[in-house]
């Protein structure tokens, strides 16, 4: 990055910074009904967020293996819908690897991997993953993340320099986001982050008329992957058995599904 664009990336950064403190950096999120630490507002960060998938879907293989694609296209926009979401508004799609992996960006994207896809036994499993990232993007955890971690001046600084013009935008995205080198693989949510995803996931997936059990058999089923397990599923987050049993307790209060 050259001097000025340095500079310019400095200067929009203390601006939009003053404009912060201006306002609360602790934001309401009515989904999850608690407050949250929101030092980069929402609109920054999925502008983040779109500049990381821009970067990360160059670079990922697509699959066009209409066996992936078509399942994700018909599952995907009734999770959405039943989440209060416009299918239009968001872009998904299914990357060609092994992975047991599926992340989601600000921004309203989020991907699934084929090796995933290859150990859902029905269009209930992958609503169960499509919920919960769906989830972690209404939940704003990446935002809430970010701001843990980095304190309000050098998040806006980063969003700011990442969304400005220049050749490292979609590196400083990424980063700011937590994806290391092996794209796709993003930093692990927090156990709570996760367990939460998983809650709204479970009543999404309901509300779209999909099997719950159908989730607990799936968890069930990645916590006996072992160590393959990518770090958006991996062990830092809930024990399987936490999860498990949280999944349980939802599914007992859950409304008939369809609802
Ligand atoms: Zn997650």
């Amino acid at each position: 990055m050259n001097r000025p664009s340095m500079a310019g990336a400095l200067f929009r950064g203390l601006a939009a910074l003053s404009a912060i403190f201006a306002a609360a950096s602790c934001a309401y999120n009515e989904e999850l009904g608690r407050n949250q630490l929101a030092f980069v507002p929402a609109g920054q960060m999925a502008s983040l967020g779109s500049t990381a998938w821009n970067d990360v879907t160059k670079k990922e293989k697509l699959s066009t293996d209409p066996k992936y694609v078509d399942r994700l296209n018909r599952v995907a926009p009734k999770v959405l819908r039943a989440a209060g979401e416009d299918p239009s508004k968001w872009d998904y799609k299914v990357f060609d690897s092994k992975a047991l992996n599926a992340f989601a960006l600000p921004g309203n994207h989020f991907a699934v991997y084929t090796g995933i896809m290859d150990i859902m036994a029905n269009d209930d499993q992958l609503a169960t993953v499509v919920g919960h990232e769906i989830a972690h993007v209404r939940a704003n955890h990446s935002g809430e993340r970010y701001s843990q971690q980095v304190g309000a001046s050098v998040a806006m600084q980063t969003a700011q320099a990442a969304i400005g013009a220049g050749s490292q935008t979609g590196q400083l995205a990424l980063g700011a986001l937590g994806i290391g080198a092996q794209y796709g693989v993003l930093l692990p949510f927090s156990r709570k982050h996760e367990l939460e995803a998983d809650k709204l996931g479970i009543v999404y997936m309901n509300r779209a008329g999909y099997d719950a059990n159908e989730a607990l058999k799936f968890w069930t089923k990645m916590g006996a992957q072992g160590g393959g397990k990518p770090p958006e599923f991996m062990s830092t987050h809930p024990s399987d058995t936490t999860r498990i049993a949280q999944i349980k307790e939802i599914i007992a209060t859950l409304p008939p599904r369809g609802q």
